[in-house]
């Protein structure tokens, strides 16, 4: 898919509940395109009243109807007819989904809507895959397990990557029997509601699949605070995740999973054996997506003997690429989800330069845009640790780099004080490659690669101030399940 007239897009303003759209709210927002900053109209704000309503719904869905208590693989069939709703669904989802974001459409076709479509199948197959046991204890008793849902899961979103990060949360989450209630980013609000009527036409019961649209603080906070909540799942900025892990102590000690920020490391050593290649992987792992990526490679830590030839190769990269909408089909650099944020990056980037970096390429806006935010992917030389774009997650496309002599100076330089999302190590030695991996603080290392595939079974998520809990893998299906012991007499009796 290439084309599209952004102009021609139905976008609705409104939650999703108890199976329809409900409009009202406090307030408005307006949402505007980041490809050219045109309003897409008012976003109302679920006040406390409407996010009440959709988790009461939510709840009664889960008490009322038989989600949770039929057979697993029956929840898995309603999981894989969405899927492939989904699947035959793209001529709409990719347009919306590239409309208000920063997704190309040619990769909201290709890549994010199959990518949501796989994620809802990946976790349909645990359904009856992942359960209790009997336990080892003396003979006279017998003691197992069972797993039971927490009942309504509230899932709070970022704007990066709306629909494959909401299938992420929803999919364990409705697979393991819960209910759920979805806040999009306010920036990103429209594909959620199409993922919603399409569980609807899946089979999905009335009210198990809610979205209340708003801001973090007045309507993400009062999902944290409803006691109808069971778990809070979030994806987004370390800050948010400690207001959030805060307001799920102070309202019912809830428990939380926590996919925050990051500031990852590429490591390259001198002996790769394609210098072009591992600096292609280096320029793609902070340019995709313009850098708003959580496990963005925004930190380069290079060996010295191929420092100068490799930053050259990289700077030719990054300047070869062509700003555009999201609807562009020649475009290669997506935008900056918002101006503001643009400032933040620009800021970021002066203040590091005032502390004595130097800009090998960008450091600026692209002149003339359409209208949108659109930065100039930028590569900082002669910095320090403790500069600040060393140190604070930019999220955009700013790459530092740090040159090493050895290995213990690499891994040194590898380590965040703060941040353990994600790093890549690039060597053609395996047994480096080894101890790089066990060595670095980060809940993944990729070796000789930079980012995800599509093996959905490997966990994603953090150390450190990265987050905990996981995304993806076992680990998230199971996240969605609480663990009841139960403990049988078996001793005859008198
Ligand atoms: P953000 O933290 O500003 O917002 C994320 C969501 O939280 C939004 O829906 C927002 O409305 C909501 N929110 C804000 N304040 C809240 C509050 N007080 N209570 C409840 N909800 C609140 O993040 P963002 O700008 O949307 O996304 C960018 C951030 O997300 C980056 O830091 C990035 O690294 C992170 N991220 C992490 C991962 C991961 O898997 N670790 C993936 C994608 C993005």
């Amino acid at each position: 898919m290439e084309n599209m007239d952004p102009d021609r897009i139905v976008l609705r303003n409104a939650h999703f509940i108890g199976g329809r759209h409900v409009e009202g709210g406090a307030a408005t927002l307006d949402t505007r395109r980041p490809s050219d900053g045109v309003s897409c109209g008012g976003l109302p704000v679920a006040d406390d009243d409407i996010v009440d309503q959709a988790v009461q719904d939510a709840w009664n869905a889960f008490k009322t109807s038989d989600w949770a208590s039929r057979a697993p693989r029956e929840r898995a069939r309603v999981l894989r007819r969405w899927a492939d709703l989904v699947e035959a669904d793209v001529a709409t989802l990719a347009p919306l989904e590239a409309v208000c974001s920063t997704r190309p459409l040619r990769d909201a076709a290709a890549w994010d809507v199959p990518f949501t479509a796989e994620g809802l199948r990946f976790f349909a197959e645990w359904a009856d895959k992942a359960g209790g046991a009997v336990m080892p204890t003396a003979t006279d008793h017998l003691g197992m397990t069972i797993t039971e849902p927490y009942g309504v899961i509230g899932a709070i979103i970022p704007w990066n990557f709306p629909l494959v990060t909401t299938s992420w949360k929803i999919a364990p989450a409705l697979a393991a029997g819960n209910a759920v209630v979805v806040k999009p980013s306010e920036m990103t609000p429209y594909s959620t509601l199409r993922l919603a009527e399409l569980a609807i036409e899946a089979g999905l019961p009335k009210g198990l699949f809610n979205v209340v649209q708003g801001d973090g603080r007045t309507t993400g906070a009062a999902l944290c605070r409803h006691p109808r909540i069971g778990k809070v799942t979030f994806t987004g900025s370390t800050a948010t995740g400690a207001a959030i892990m805060t307001a799920c102590a102070e309202n019912g000690t809830k428990p939380v999973t926590l996919e925050l920020g990051g500031k990852s490391p590429q490591v390259v050593f001198a002996d790769v054996p394609d210098l072009d290649k591992t600096a292609r992987t280096v320029a793609r792992a902070i340019t995709l997506n313009a850098g708003q990526v959580c496990n963005a490679g925004s930190r380069l830590i290079l060996q010295r003997a191929v420092g100068e030839r490799f930053v050259e190769r990289l700077a030719a990269m990054f300047e070869e690429l062509k700003p555009g909408a999201t609807w562009d089909p020649d475009a290669t650099m997506t935008p900056i989800i918002s101006l503001p944020q643009m400032e933040r990056i620009h800021g970021i980037v002066q203040r590091t330069v005032a502390q004595g970096a130097e800009i090998v390429t960008g450091g600026r806006a692209f002149e003339g845009g359409p209208g949108g935010a659109y930065y100039r992917p930028t590569i900082l030389t002669r910095v320090q640790g403790e500069m600040e774009a060393v140190r604070r997650e930019i999220f955009g496309p700013v790459i530092t780099v740090q040159l090493f002599d050895d290995e213990e100076e690499a891994l040194a330089l590898a380590d965040h004080p703060e941040y353990g999302l994600a790093a890549g190590v690039h060597t053609a030695d395996i047994g480096r490659a080894l101890r790089m991996a066990r060595g670095i603080e980060a809940g993944t290392v990729w070796v000789n690669r930079y980012g995800r595939t599509s093996d959905f079974v490997i966990p994603t998520g953090g150390y450190k101030r990265s987050g905990f809990g996981k995304d993806l893998g076992r680990q998230a299906y199971e996240a969605c399940l609480r663990v009841k012991s139960v403990l049988i007499d078996i001793t005859k009796g008198e």
